[in-house]
């Protein structure tokens, strides 16, 4: 732990910035915060992403199997259901990775 003589930003905890970096906006926030517009658009940028990231790569999934296996209702259920599970996971992996480099 760093003593507090030691730190490159001793204050960090009180300073307070006027504006956010962002947008410019008068606005009290901590330091280095984006505002709560600038956040919820960049939220909304990153999930629209990652939407569009699962989708296609759900309907690669979906067409690969539509094209590779058997015509049989419990191996075209079992699919369907990985390919729900698919789009989850890509949704989710793909959001957490857009709100890294969204900005
Ligand atoms: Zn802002």
């Amino acid at each position: 732990m760093l003593r507090r003589w030691d730190s490159r930003t001793p204050f960090a905890g009180v300073l307070r910035e006027r504006e956010c970096p962002r947008c410019h906006r008068e606005v009290e926030l901590p330091f280095g915060e984006l505002c709560r517009q600038c956040r919820a658009e960049l939220e909304r940028r990153a999930t629209r992403i990652a939407r569009r990231a699962a989708l296609l790569s759900t309907a690669l999934l979906a067409l690969y199997l539509f094209l590779r296996i058997p015509r049989e209702r419990v191996v075209t259920t079992v699919a369907a259901g990985a390919a729900a599970v698919w789009y989850l996971l890509s949704y989710l992996v793909a959001r957490k990775i857009a709100r890294e480099f969204v900005k």
